[in-house]
């Protein structure tokens, strides 16, 4: 990386170590050309990519509006909290896997579906089909989230 002193590119890395609990690598570099001296952390990004929607607008993903239209589906099917959380988590991993700031809005819903696949017919069933009328219908959509909104 670039020297923050003088702007050289070229600084070379002289001492790295884990800390943190193995969390972290951090870094001694010396610039080649001022010879000053600088640390740098290194650590894995763990943010969820931001969703895009098909308007183009953005939002954060929202770990509990997903659960909420996960446990709709599976609402009185034999599924376990455990297998349920266990999808979630591996929903949240192949996000944060795909390495992008930014992915499409429909990505979660496609992955949300194969998860219900493997865990009950029936929920799967019911996802698939509420989801695949409404994820063109932006408009729609708001409209269902305002009545449940205020129905709450
Ligand atoms: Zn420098």
């Amino acid at each position: 990386m670039h020297c923050p002193f003088c702007s050289h590119p070229d600084t070379k890395v002289i001492d790295s170590r884990l800390v943190a609990d193995g969390g972290q690598v951090r870094r001694r570099r010396e610039c080649s050309a001022c010879g000053e001296r600088f640390t740098t952390f290194e650590t894995a990004e763990l943010v969820l990519p931001r969703l895009v929607k098909s308007d183009g607008s953005r939002q954060p993903f929202d770990e509990e509006k997903m659960r909420a239209g996960v446990m709709r589906a599976v609402e009185k099917r034999p599924v376990s909290v455990e297998s349920l959380e266990e999808a979630i988590n591996k929903i949240k991993s192949k996000l944060r896997a795909t390495g992008e700031r930014e992915v499409p809005s429909s990505m979660v819903g496609e992955l949300v579906m194969n998860a219900l696949r493997d865990l009950d017919d029936v929920a799967y069933v019911r996802f698939a089909s509420v989801y695949r009328r409404f994820q063109d219908v932006n408009a729609f959509r708001e409209e269902i989230d305002k009545l449940e909104s205020q129905s709450t």
